[in-house]
């Protein structure tokens, strides 16, 4: 904001658009992390730390917000200057470094000040690497990627797990055996727009983690911790028991807890449910009206809850009313 431009406009920014604030961690600033980052800056997001230890190149153009001025330059520092110089409100910095080389105490401080870390590496020791250092300073965190099989068509289907520390959400190890399917993004093959879809939700999930109290976070259902999302692009057979209307649509999905304690966050099923398979792949065939997770949606349960917590509730007006009836007379 020292432009002169940008004097006394912080505001003005956002007088239109409700500003969300947060910081953020974003480790890996290739495709994914690269659009996600200026997406998070411009929605209201500061400051911003990206953690990239790669440098631009030629076959990054097509899928990255650096352009050809900064080929050979490392992403994050590069980034993180185009988003202060384009988008001035936000502080955003960018450490060329694999994070899985950072000493340990600068992995977790770097964590512990975001209130989201977002993992969009194409290495699954780092993203297992990161789920352990949020875990560990209890900061929320989120895994973007896209589901690579040869049954499918390149990136047509984004996954998007988010976790919540203490156990309150299966953690991404918890998760591991349920998304063996799903890889990283940047591995994938996949044009910017496809790629772009999953930034996009990647962003309002974050979001939503920050202020679970504002109406726009009622996109994240605590029971289903990960978002499938497929684009726009033909649905290949198949992701047809998933996606079974063509274009473009998103799911939540219940991630079940591993039977076994998790290694990372201890986690694990606390009854087993004939309802829950130990292990559903994501392209596992299922019909629509199948409610094990990969189809996403055990819905009958929640209006039976309420059901009973109307009557719970109804019961103990008359109990409190006859109380009182019985004391005032
Ligand atoms: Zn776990």
């Amino acid at each position: 904001m020292t432009d002169e431009r940008w004097a006394g406009a912080g505001e003005r920014v956002w007088a239109r658009h409700g500003r969300r604030t947060g910081s953020a961690l974003i480790v890996g600033a290739g495709a994914v992390g690269g659009f996600l980052a200026e997406e998070l800056a411009r929605i209201g997001f500061s400051p911003l730390r990206l953690v990239d230890p790669d440098t631009l190149a030629v076959e990054n153009l097509v899928r990255h917000p650096l352009g050809a001025s900064a080929l050979g330059r490392p992403k994050a520092p590069a980034l993180a200057e185009k988003i202060r110089r384009d988008f001035p409100p936000c502080d955003a910095t960018g450490l060329r470094l694999d994070f899985l080389d950072a000493p340990a105490d600068e992995q977790r401080s770097l964590a512990a000040r975001a209130d989201v870390v977002v993992a969009a590496t194409d290495s699954v020791a780092c993203q297992r690497h990161v789920n352990r250092v949020a875990l560990s300073v209890g900061t929320p965190a989120v895994y973007p990627g896209v589901w690579v099989d040869p049954r499918i068509r390149d990136a047509e289907v984004g996954e998007i797990l988010w976790v919540l520390p203490d156990g309150r959400t299966p953690c991404y190890e918890c998760a591991a055996e349920f998304r063996r399917s799903a890889s990283d993004t940047q591995a994938a093959r996949g044009a910017r727009v496809d790629i772009q879809l999953v930034v996009l939700a990647t962003a309002q999930i974050v979001a939503a983690l920050v202020h679970p109290e504002d109406a726009r976070s009622g996109i994240l259902d605590p029971e289903r911790s990960a978002v499938y999302l497929h684009g726009l692009t033909p649905t290949s057979p198949a992701v047809r028991p998933a996606f079974p209307t063509a274009g473009l649509s998103s799911r939540n999905v219940r991630v079940p807890f591993p039977a076994r304690p998790c290694a990372a966050c201890r986690g694990r099923r606390l009854a087993p449910s004939p309802r829950v398979p130990a292990a559903a792949a994501p392209l596992a065939p299922v019909s629509p009206e199948d409610p094990s997770p990969a189809a996403g949606d055990a819905g009958p349960e929640r209006p039976k809850v309420t059901v009973f917590a109307v009557i719970a509730l109804v019961v103990m007006v008359f109990f409190v009313a006859s109380v009182l009836h019985t004391a005032g007379g």
